[in-house]
């Protein structure tokens, strides 16, 4: 008997604001899950149509695509950082839009009483230095975020 020792989740921090969360490993679903999608369909088939009916197929394709579904979206889902809304994967391909969101959920943040007990985030400081007054707009976005500690 193989087991399999692979875990689907794993404790790390966020890239942003370096708050310890879980995060999902698991992208895809397993031959484990394949199989436990096979006994479903036979099983509600013979509880639909009494009998062994092609139909069954139909049903297990369905019931395939829908837990890849379930285990991307919560593979996503738990991608983002439930603290500051930092967006790893956004970050990747828009770095802009990423910044961004973190601002907007930092203001919404910072208004809400209930937020304001939970634990502090250790934003990143960023020290301005002297030389870069005319640095790009991407610089001056960081700065601010910097800013709304
Ligand atoms: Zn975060």
């Amino acid at each position: 008997m193989r087991r399999s020792k692979k875990r689907r989740s794993k404790h790390s921090y966020c890239a942003f604001c370096r708050t310890p969360r879980i995060i999902y490993t698991k992208r895809h679903i397993s031959t484990g899950d394949a199989g436990l999608c096979f006994v479903s369909a036979i099983l509600f088939g013979v509880i639909i149509w009494q009998d062994f009916d092609p139909r069954m197929i139909v049903l297990f394709a369905i019931g395939l695509g829908l837990s890849e579904l379930f285990v991307i979206f919560r593979w996503r889902l738990s991608i983002v950082c439930p603290h500051c809304s930092f967006d790893p994967v956004l970050y990747k391909r828009a770095p802009e839009s990423a910044a961004k969101r973190v601002k907007r959920y930092l203001e919404i943040r910072r208004e809400d009483p209930l937020k304001a007990l939970s634990t502090p985030l250790r934003l990143p400081i960023l020290i301005k230095r002297p030389s870069s007054e005319s640095t790009s707009a991407r610089g001056r976005d960081s700065h601010h975020t910097g800013a709304t500690r």
